[in-house]
Formats: C-alpha cells, sequence, structure tokens
C-alpha cells in the first residue's frame, strides 16, 4: 500500500508547549506515523509531530507518553472515515 492509500483511523494532536521531545511516542507506534519536528518549542525542543498517513487510532502514543496533555488521539468515525474516501454511506435507521 501507497503512502497515498493509507487511510488515517485517527488523527494525532500534540501539544507543543506540553512535548519534551523524549520521542517514546515515536518509539511506541506500531505504524511509524510519528516524528520529531525540526522546530523548537519554548523549551528548546523538538516535538513529536504526524509524520505520515495510516494512523489507526491505537492510542498507543498517548499511553506511552509520560507529559500529561502533549498527546490527544481522535479516533475517526466510520462516518468521517468513509467521508474521507469521498464515499457516499447511507446512515440507515439514522433521525430524519
Ligand atoms: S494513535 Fe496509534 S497509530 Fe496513531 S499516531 Fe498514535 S500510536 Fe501511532
Ligand atoms: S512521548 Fe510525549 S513528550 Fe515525548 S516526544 Fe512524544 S509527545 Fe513529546
Amino acid at each position: 500500500m501507497t503512502e497515498a492509500e493509507k487511510q488515517d483511523r485517527g488523527q494525532l494532536r500534540v501539544n507543543e508547549d506540553e512535548c519534551k521531545g523524549c520521542g517514546l511516542c515515536v518509539e511506541a507506534c506500531p505504524p511509524k506515523v510519528i516524528g520529531l519536528s525540526e522546530r523548537l518549542n519554548h523549551y528548546g525542543y523538538r516535538t513529536a509531530a504526524y509524520a505520515g498517513a495510516g494512523c489507526t487510532g491505537c492510542g498507543i502514543c498517548f499511553l506511552a507518553c509520560p507529559e500529561p496533555g502533549a498527546i490527544t488521539v481522535f479516533r475517526l468515525c466510520d462516518a468521517v472515515t468513509a467521508k474521507v474516501r469521498g464515499r457516499v454511506i447511507q446512515m440507515q435507521g439514522a433521525p430524519r
């Protein structure tokens, strides 16, 4: 599967003010979609940043991070991922 074909099932947000650039999330991420940015935060650390496509929303980076509030992971619901793929979905039984 090419980089362009990988679908995000999760979304990673890094609070650059809280990240200490330890790299634990980078090591822990199974699909290896986190890297350390070239930019420095106000502490002088290179902060974690999403570096690819294919986040699964597993939350392992969140669990690995020692800094409270540095990482938030959003798991994209099927409706969002389907929309991202450009598919029309039918919500069966959804209120009108
Ligand atoms: S949620 Fe999982 S796949 Fe996504 S960036 Fe974090 S560790 Fe990687
Ligand atoms: S584990 Fe947390 S503190 Fe360490 S680089 Fe990742 S986001 Fe930053």
